[in-house]
């Protein structure tokens, strides 16, 4: 927990699909629970193993126009013919109260996430893989998608990947442990950014007055 308040950050992990993004942002909840989850609406099929509300709101495409039409999404973007949004309404409670918000989303929802009213506190992390071959290889063994979908998202991961530069930080994904130590090294330094550290005046006054006290 911080020692005095903060302002939350808004930190956008992207990807192609397959690089371990999502692996990233399980371990980097688990490193600090205090992280939030943006979960995300969508209006693709959960996949087996997965939970409405957990890793998505599962809705219709009506029930999505709606949310969007309302202003109630901060970003939303097509991906593989599937509509996705990030929730606005958790987003704001969260960094009201000084959390971080974790995003798992793709360049369309990292742009418009850096050009909304927040955009001071977004930390964006683009993760690369090691090769194309593992790329292939990652999305072949997790055993969830046909051969149809892998293809597709091999197609789509060239044009994710070219939006690398828009990212503020960008490390490539060979070992997950190592990737972990340098995502995490990241909020770390990103938290102590002087100009997000909303109680820093007040603690310097008390130590100013530390000071008064003993002469
Ligand atoms: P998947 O269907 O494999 O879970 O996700 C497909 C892609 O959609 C991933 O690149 C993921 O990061 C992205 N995605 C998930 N949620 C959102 C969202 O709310 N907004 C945007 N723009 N992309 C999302």
């Amino acid at each position: 927990m911080p020692e005095h308040s903060r302002r939350g950050l808004l930190i956008i992990l992207s990807s192609p699909s397959g690089a371990g993004k999502s692996t990233l942002a399980r371990r980097l909840r688990t490193w600090d629970p205090s992280i939030r989850f943006s979960v995300s609406a969508t209006t693709r099929a959960p996949r087996p193993g997965e939970t409405h509300g957990v890793e998505y709101f599962f809705v219709s495409a009506q029930d999505f126009a709606r949310m969007a039409d309302a202003g109630d999404l901060l970003e939303h973007a097509e991906v593989f013919g599937n509509l996705y949004g990030s929730p606005k309404a958790p987003v704001l409670a969260a960094l009201d109260q000084g959390q971080d918000v974790l995003f798992d989303i793709d360049w369309q929802g990292g742009q418009q996430i850096r050009n909304s009213v927040r955009a001071e506190d977004v930390v964006s992390i683009f993760v690369l893989p090691p090769s194309i071959a593992e790329l292939e290889r990652r999305l072949q063994s997790r055993g969830q998608d046909t051969s149809e979908t892998i293809a597709n998202r091999m197609r789509r991961s060239r044009d994710e990947i070219s939006h690398w530069a828009e990212y503020d930080y960008v490390l490539v994904n060979t070992d997950i442990d190592r990737a972990e130590a340098q995502v995490s090294a990241i909020v770390t330094a990103e938290r102590l950014k002087r100009s997000r550290q909303t109680g820093l005046t007040d603690r310097v006054r008390k130590l100013n007055l530390e000071f008064e006290e003993r002469t």
